[in-house]
Order: structure tokens, then C-alpha cells, then sequence
């Protein structure tokens, strides 16, 4: 069933579910924020029946955790603080129906030469701009597929892109500023994307950003639903970056190759970026991931991936994959995207911690827990302590290590504090190191330091020393 076709169904359903019990500080307006948006972005499929009881009004707890899962929040079935943030964010009209990155059944355009026509423009932007960004659009998605996009005037094409606000005449209102940014058709529907002309669109990061937002909408047009992988373009809340830097997730390529297959030059080796511009690493050549020199600002896990940050970008090694992907911090994080001291995950809790200067913040994915930034006062440091050079989480013992200047901490994950006896000197503890720790981190038993160029290992229990290679050997540099 289509998602159209879901939501049209839908409206004419009586709403009926459980009840959240969480009268706790959830105030009418948030509720009914709540309400709509669990009504408009997770609707009640024919696989999964509707739960329904006496209640008459209220949200099942197990739509807020469908809801949670699927945006990388902390699943608790409950509306807190980070959720009703989440539910403020800007975000595309279109439901985030189940795993699918293709609509159920999987239509897709029947050609490879596909038309589009721009109906009408948005007073915001020069029209030249608009008529830029749609084609810059269209090539991110033509250059991993066979597909072609030419753009027609004054007849009839295969995808018409609009701008329109409030209803406007095919059942799915948009809402005003914010919220809701755009919708579009899936191909069963005729692939016709609507820009709510509410927002205040841009070329660049003034407003909201057209191409960026286009390139999500097409995805659509072109038959691919949301996905919930981190970073990846069908992810549904929009995610403002510098629109040079974007490019498609592994997971939006093989989205759409699953309904279109490769272009003929199509290659997935890293060699491939000068044809492949979306899949090649942005703005760096790729011989700058094997400088010698090369030192990191901080390394942590992120869910199964490892992530080196330096400066403004990071690099994502993932096992399964054979290519690391190099992204800006912009991409994920806009808050830090001048670079991060330190970063460690605690994976029990799946929470990533960045830390910049004297602020650190509580990370789930890529969206940041209320509250933060924090103080790195408040995890224990002396008012001395004016950043943390390294940090790492080891799971065994559920301790954190952080290093600052010649020092180091641990810290109780358990008993969130500072543990007596601490700071204690690097170099009584982790022998070998000369100088400061630059960015560190713990996997399977073992404690990688980084300094400079050179990465020192040692057993994470014991701390005995068991050797040193080359800070770039962790970026497949020999
Ligand atoms: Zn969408
Ligand atoms: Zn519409």
C-alpha cells in the first residue's frame, strides 16, 4: 500500500489508542503537537493493527517508541524532554512508514529518461537559483543510477515541482512555517513534489536550504521511502549542512539501485570519485587520509562505526564497508562543526559525548540531548582543567578514562563521579607516551592512545604496553 494511500485512509479512521500515563509536565500544547505529529508521521499500516482500548484520546507508548526508534532517540515511551525537541525539528511531510527505503510494493518509473517541469517559483529566491538547485538535485540521484532528468516548458512532464502553501488541492495541507517542509509523490502517484511555500527558502543556509530539501523530496519521486540510518539523505527531519558538502549514504545508493541498478560506468571503489561525485569523499583529495603526519583530534565508536575527528571533519570506518567515508562535523553535528578536544561513546547507554573546550554535549545519533552543552566542571574536573584532550569509555569496567594536559581521570559511568585518587600522571600508568594524548578510545580489551603521528596499544586492564604504529594505519595507510 502506498503511503498516499495509507494517509488518505487514515483521516477517516476514528483515532483510538491507550493513553500515555505521563501527565507528568507534558503541557496541552505539547500533547497536541504529540498527537499530530504520531498521526501524520506513523500511521496505523494494515501490518500493523491498530491497538486499540477504552481511552479515548492519548498516544499508545508503543507509537512514541516506534517513533523513537526510527529517529535514533532514547526509546522510552514516554514524551520527555529530547523527544518533543525532535518533534519540533523542521522534517519532510511523508510518514516514516517501517524499514522500507522503497514504498511498499516497490514502484518505480517504468523509463530512464524522465522529464520534469517547474511549475511556479518562490518569491524567496531568484528564480535562476530555484531553477539551479532542481537541477543540481536531479544529478545527485542521476549520477548513481541510469536514470536522466531533463527539464521541459510549457507541456506536459512526468514530474511537476510546485510551490504552495496551506491546502492546496490534493489533501496533504502544509502547515505554516517550520514542521512541515515539502511532500512528494511516490512514482505510483506521479512522483509531483510540493515545496510548502511557508518557509522561507534559500540557496544557501539563510533559510531553508531548497537543494537540500530537494534532494529528499526526489528521492521520493523516484520511489524511496525513509530510512533511519544516521546520515543518510531519506532520513526524514532535515538536516541543515552546507549544501556542497552533501552526498548520498551508502544506504540512499543502494536504496535507489535496488529499483534502478548502476549507471554503465558505475564503480563503488574509491577510485570511482571523479566520475562518482556524490560517492568520493568531499573537498579533500584522497591522498590526504595517508599523510604521515597525520594526527586526530579525537576517536570514538559510533554505533558500530569508528569515527576520527580532525578539524572540521571526521572519517567513518565502518567493518562491514572497505571504503571510509570522510564527512563534515557540519553534516551530523552543526553545533561542533569547528571541530571537537575529545569524544567517547558509552555504548551501554548508546550516547556519544563530544566534548569542545570547557562544554561537552550528550549526543543520541546525530541529534543532541536537551539540556547540553554542559560545564566539564559538572562531570568532576577542577576549574584548572580548561578541556579534556582525550577521552574513552571501557565497558568492562564501565570506567571512563579523560585526559587532559599531563594527566588523566577515571571517572564511575555507574555512579556518575569523578573517582578518588585521581588525576594521576600519564606517564606513571601508560608507558612509552612522551607528550599528551591526543584522542583516545577502548575496543575488545585493548587501550589505543593517540599522540601526534604514532598510536600507542596497550591492554586495557592491565595497562601493559603492547606497541606502536602510525596514527594513519587506522585510515588503511600502510
Ligand atoms: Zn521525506
Ligand atoms: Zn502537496
Amino acid at each position: 500500500m502506498n503511503s498516499l494511500l495509507t494517509i488518505a485512509l487514515f483521516g477517516t479512521l476514528a483515532w483510538a489508542l491507550p493513553i500515555v500515563q505521563e501527565t507528568e509536565r507534558i503541557s496541552k500544547k505539547d500533547m497536541e503537537l504529540a498527537e499530530k505529529y504520531i498521526k501524520l508521521y506513523y500511521p496505523e499500516s494494515e501490518s500493523t493493527p491498530v491497538i486499540r482500548s477504552k481511552v479515548k484520546n492519548g498516544i499508545a507508548p508503543e507509537k512514541i517508541q516506534e517513533m523513537q526508534e526510527f529517529l535514533g532517540l532514547k526509546v522510552t515511551g514516554k514524551l520527555d524532554a529530547n523527544t518533543l525537541d525532535a518533534m519540533n525539528k523542521p522534517r519532510c511531510g511523508i510518514p516514516d512508514l517501517g524499514e522500507y527505503n522503497t514504498f511498499p510494493g516497490s514502484p518505480k518509473w517504468g523509463k530512464e529518461e524522465l522529464t520534469y517541469s517547474i511549475l511556479n517559483y518562490t518569491p524567496d529566491m531568484e528564480r535562476s537559483h530555484v531553477d539551479y538547485a532542481i537541477e543540481k538535485a536531479w544529478k545527485v540521484w542521476s549520477d548513481v543510477t541510469p536514470l536522466t532528468f531533463t527539464r521541459v516548458y510549457g507541456k506536459s512532464a512526468d514530474i511537476e515541482i510546485s510551490f504552495a502553501t496551506g491546502a492546496h488541492g490534493d489533501g496533504f495541507s502544509f502547515d505554516g512555517e517550520g514542521g512541515n517542509l515539502a511532500h512528494a509523490f511516490s512514482p505510483a502517484f506521479g512522483g509531483n513534489a510540493h515545496f510548502d511555500d511557508d518557509e522561507f527558502w534559500a540557496k544557501d543556509l539563510k533559510g531553508t536550504n531548497l537543494f537540500l530539501v530537494a534532494v529528499h523530496e526526489f528521492g521520493h519521486s523516484l520511489g524511496l521511502q525513509h530510512s533511519k540510518v544516521l546520515g543518510a539523505v531519506m532520513f526524514p527531519i532535515y538536516q541543515p549542512m552546507d549544501p556542497k558538502a552533501l552526498r548520498l549514504h551508502t544506504d540512499d545508493i543502494e536504496g535507489i539501485q535496488s529499483l534502478y541498478g548502476a549507471p554503465g560506468n558505475y564503480d563503488y571503489d574509491y577510485d570511482s570519485s571523479s566520475r562518482n561525485p556524490t560517492t568520493a569523499p568531499t573537498e579533500v583529495p584522497l591522498t590526504e587520509s595517508c599523510n604521515p603526519n597525520q594526527a586526530f583530534d579525537a576517536v570514538t565508536s559510533l554505533r558500530g562505526e569508528t569515527i576520527f575527528f580532525k578539524d572540521s571533519f571526521f572519517w567513518r570506518k565502518n567493518p562491514l564497508r572497505s571504503e571510509i567515508e570522510k564527512d563534515p562535523i557540519s553534516a551530523f553535528w552543526p553545533a561542533l562543526s569547528s571541530g571537537v578536544d575529545a569524544a567517547y561513546e558509552n555504548k551501554d547507554k548508546d550516547i556519544v559525548f563530544l566534548f569542545k573546550g570547557h562544554k561537552y554535549w550528550s549526543t543520541r545519533g546525530n541529534i543532541i540531548e536537551h539540556g547540553f552543552p554542559k560545564s566539564i566542571q559538572s562531570l568532576g574536573f577542577p576549574y584548572t582543567v580548561k578541556k579534556v584532550d582525550a577521552a574513552a569509555y571501557d565497558r568492562s569496567s564501565k570506567k571512563t578514562y579523560f585526559f587532559s594536559g599531563n594527566n588523566y581521570w577515571r571517572y564511575d559511568e555507574e555512579k556518575n563521579s569523578m573517582e578518588q585518587g585521581y588525576p594521576r600522571k600519564i606517564t606513571d600508568d601508560f608507558q612509552k607516551i612522551g607528550s599528551k594524548v591526543d584522542a583516545a578510545f577502548i575496543d575488545n580489551g585493548h587501550f589505543y592512545l593517540f599522540s601526534g603521528s604514532k598510536q600507542y596499544e596497550f591492554e586495557s586492564k592491565t595497562k601493559r604496553f603492547l606497541g606502536i604504529k602510525k596514527s594513519n594505519s587506522w585510515l588503511g595507510c600502510q
